[in-house]
């Protein structure tokens, strides 16, 4: 079992999850526990998924940071194919991620032991990826994480939803949006910590994938899977990264008037790549980590300029 320990200095929960020790590293592709199961397999040889095809899917995690009743760790596969990854998926597979994605926020978010749902993706052994085949992952937090509750401080600094007020700034401006639709935007930040950061977001304000249309949830999918592959294209290379969904607390005692129209939370999800150059990594160092201000050397501004051009020859 895991152990939460607050640590008085930052203000934060510490997980101590010390069984994830011996989770699966980087097996071969012929011992991968995310492929499907062959016919024939002997049962003690069965992957995590024991059929012989699938579309997507959504399992407990082996070696879960939390477990019931203190929370929820998901994998979610998105695929049955080793070598595929988010921005290759056929679109209908993608859209049909955001309708799981829906139903695991609602299901997940109804318990009372989770006052946060928190669906990520890390991509590539840059980020500590241990397993290649494409999935994501769901932990469920028995507490409200430091990130959303400062997405919810800065509602109330602003007064309103600040997804809403930044996106209209982003608009208005212009020079660092990559990609519009009639329901999604995605750009790189005003104020970015990483080179290649974006946030994708909806353009209006939708506190989670429960209060979206299916047109919206496609859009998504297709605005996800363009900044994907304009990552891609960007050093031609698989681009690593950490994709981070950030949508309303699922606690009862979250704020329920902190953005405005609406619950607080609107629904975007951050891309946080970490490399600067095709080989160089952007590490957090003393400024970063001993005093939490990050020092970047390129401006957003150029970095849209790159990735519009990245993502017109991924498209
Ligand atoms: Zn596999
Ligand atoms: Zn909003
Ligand atoms: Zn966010």
């Amino acid at each position: 079992m895991s152990e939460e320990r607050f640590n008085e200095l930052r203000g934060e929960e510490v997980v101590y999850a010390i069984h994830r020790q011996d989770r699966t590293f980087l097996p071969s592709r012929d011992h991968c526990p995310l492929c499907p199961t062959r016919p024939g397999t002997p049962p003690q040889a069965e992957t995590e998924i024991p059929f012989p095809a699938y579309e997507i899917a959504v399992f407990d995690n082996r070696f879960p940071a939390f477990d019931a009743p203190r929370g929820a760790a998901e994998v979610v596969v998105y695929t049955d194919d080793h070598d595929a990854s988010f921005g290759t998926l056929a679109p209908e597979r993608a859209e049909a991620l955001m309708w799981v994605w829906r139903h695991r926020y609602r299901e997940l978010g109804a318990r009372p032991d989770i006052d946060y749902v928190f669906i990520f993706e890390n991509r590539g052994v840059e980020v500590g990826v241990t397993l290649h085949h494409p999935h994501g992952q769901i932990y469920g937090y028995p507490f409200l994480p430091p990130v959303p509750a400062l997405e919810i401080a800065a509602d109330e600094r602003l007064g309103s939803c600040a997804g809403c007020a930044l996106l209209s700034a982003e608009l208005a401006d212009s020079r660092r949006v990559l990609y519009e639709s009639d329901a999604v935007v995605a750009y790189v930040p005003y104020a970015a910590r990483w080179p290649y950061e974006v946030h994708v977001t909806m353009r209006e304000h939708r506190a989670s994938l429960l209060d979206c249309s299916a047109g919206e949830l496609r859009a998504l999918a297709g605005a996800l899977q363009t900044v994907v592959r304009g990552y891609d294209a960007l050093f031609d290379r698989p681009f690593p990264y950490v994709m981070a969904m950030h949508q309303a607390p699922t606690t009862s005692a979250a704020p329920a008037d902190a953005g405005t129209p609406g619950e607080s939370g609107h629904l975007h999800v951050e891309f946080y790549p970490p490399l600067r150059t095709a080989e160089k990594l952007k590490f957090l160092a003393g400024s970063e980590q001993g005093a939490g201000t990050f020092i970047s050397d390129v401006l957003p501004e150029e970095s849209a300029a790159e990735l519009r051009e990245a993502i017109a020859r991924g498209a």
